[in-house]
């Protein structure tokens, strides 16, 4: 099984049990549920998906500024299944 590296916690996963955000041409951040999504990718692990925001993550990763609502919609999505 392939593994990806949480981008909180740096722990490697297998994919499956791994969050997927990305980052679309136009510069929206979103949860890509399905994990397929075209997009350049980061992933972040269950017990992450709520720490992301404290470590900025989505802002080291895409070197941009990232409003607090992209993160609480992460969560939320995440959480909602
Ligand atoms: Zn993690």
């Amino acid at each position: 099984m392939p593994t990806r590296m949480c981008a909180v916690c740096r722990k490697r996963f297998e994919k499956s049990e791994l969050n997927r955000v990305v980052m679309s041409e136009s510069g929206e951040i979103f949860y890509d549920r399905t994990g397929k999504a075209q997009a350049r990718g980061l992933y972040i692990c269950r017990e992450c998906v709520r720490e992301a925001e404290k470590k900025r993550v989505f802002e080291r990763e895409y070197k941009r500024r990232v409003e607090p609502s992209v993160y609480e919609r992460f969560v939320s999505e995440v959480e909602s299944g």
